[in-house]
């Protein structure tokens, strides 16, 4: 899962972004509205985590000495961006609250926060968001649930580090659609990040290990899926 953190807070973002990447989520960091704006104009995300207290950025340039986080989601709102957004915000008064989820946020979360039910929140909101009205993804014999991040074939538990579980979540969350290598990297690896180049056939062969040597399909040179393997030619 591909987060976008948007936190002015050196110290929180570092913090964050660390204990983030070490849950298997590859997060991507910006840090003013101007930067924000412009990363959810050009790139998809599967969760922007938004603050609330956030400088204009963009320097001279900037139009709106008076925009903040919440400027930022009234416009993805505005132009149908349906990103799931949790904010979060150190103003812990209710009318702050009230304006974020009134602005289109999916939920929030106070700062200090326990990373515990950040993840938590995370995972409700994905699962809401999913439209699946289930919490799992399944396919073949394969469950996952996203929030306990459990894994199980046949019904028997299977352990998969971060990185695997990240690569059979994306390959889950649409059985049949070819993810490419760079689909799937994007969804390892934030920005920044030294991408290993064989990482994904390293990830690919030990699920197959864990999960039956069938169970991802690949398409030589176009990428991978899970789902009855198909005809190459017709
Ligand atoms: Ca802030």
């Amino acid at each position: 899962m591909r987060l976008l953190l948007v936190e002015d807070d050196r110290m929180i973002g570092e913090g964050l972004r660390a204990a983030l990447r070490l849950e298997g989520f590859a997060v991507d960091w910006v840090r003013d509205v101007a930067a924000a704006q412009a990363t959810l104009a050009s790139e998809r995300f599967d969760l922007v985590l938004l603050d609330l207290g956030l400088p204009p950025g963009g320097g001279a340039a900037a139009t709106d000495p008076t925009a903040d986080g919440l400027t930022v989601l009234r416009a993805m709102r505005a132009r149908q961006d349906n990103t799931p957004v949790i904010v979060l915000t150190a103003r812990d008064g209710a009318g702050e609250r009230v304006k974020g989820l009134d602005s289109g946020a999916d939920d929030y979360i106070v700062k200090p926060f326990e990373l515990d039910e950040l993840n938590a929140r995370i995972r409700a909101v994905m699962r809401r968001h999913s439209g699946r009205g289930q919490a799992l993804l399944s396919f073949g014999g394969v469950t996952l649930d996203p929030a306990t991040r459990q894994v199980s074939l046949n019904g028997q538990p299977v352990v998969l580090s971060a990185r695997e579980l990240a690569v059979l979540e994306a390959l889950l969350q649409r059985p049949g659609a070819l993810l490419s290598r760079a689909q799937l990297e994007d969804r390892l690896y934030g920005w920044g990040e030294e991408i290993e180049s064989n990482a994904v056939s390293v990830y690919i062969h030990q699920l197959r290990r864990k999960l039956g040597a069938d169970f991802i399909q690949n398409v030589r040179g176009v990428g991978y899926y899970v789902g009855a393997a198909k005809t190459e030619g017709t």
